[in-house]
């Protein structure tokens, strides 16, 4: 296993029991992930070469509790990594030990299908294989290798890849 190199960020200024206590006021309890146990299976994405346990995973389940926690981190100098399936070969959503991880995985609603533009309006935590087979009742075929059936939409746009 390799060490991981500094991310230099300005220093928290409210650390993990406090943070955890202000999440809890928006959040629910099963949205928080804060035990030993809870947070090790976020250690690292694909990439295991890599591994850093989080502060805190949350897992919000719509916009405004995304956006409360982008807030409180942000005011409090958190550092926030965003995370989809964790598929990644390239350690993109590997965590911070002083920060959150922001799981989208519950945002996983396809909210229309246009299929004379051929686009669809997705939530970031839909997976590669729901849209595939969401598009083929519509004659689409957008067939993937098997292994990238698992990555969450979210990820397109930061990493610019093309699946
Ligand atoms: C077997 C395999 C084959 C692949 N083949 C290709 C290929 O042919 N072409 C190609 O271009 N890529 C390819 N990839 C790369 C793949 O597209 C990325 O690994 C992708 O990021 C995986 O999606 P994920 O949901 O697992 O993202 P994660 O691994 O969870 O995250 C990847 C990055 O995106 C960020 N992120 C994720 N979701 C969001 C969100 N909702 N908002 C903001 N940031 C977010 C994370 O912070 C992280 O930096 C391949 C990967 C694998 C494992």
């Amino acid at each position: 296993m390799s060490s991981l190199p500094e991310h230099p960020h300005p220093t928290a200024k409210i650390g993990k029991a406090e943070l955890l206590a202000a999440l809890q006021n928006f959040l629910p309890a099963d949205a928080i992930l804060h035990s030993a146990e809870q947070l090790r299976p976020y250690e690292c994405d694909g990439l295991s070469a890599y591994r850093q346990v989080p502060m805190l995973v949350v897992l919000p389940s719509n916009v405004e509790q995304v956006q409360q926690v982008l807030r409180l981190c942000y005011d409090n100098n958190v550092p926030v990594v965003a995370r989809g399936a964790g598929t990644s070969l390239s350690g993109g959503a590997l965590p911070l030990s002083d920060g959150v991880l922001l799981s989208l995985a519950k945002f996983n609603q396809i909210l229309d299908i246009d299929t004379f533009n051929r686009t669809a309006r997705v939530q970031p935590g839909v997976r590669n294989l729901a849209i595939s087979e969401a598009a083929k009742p519509h004659g689409r075929n957008r067939s993937l290798p098997p292994q990238q059936n698992k990555h969450q939409l979210g990820h397109l746009l930061p990493t610019r890849s093309t699946c």
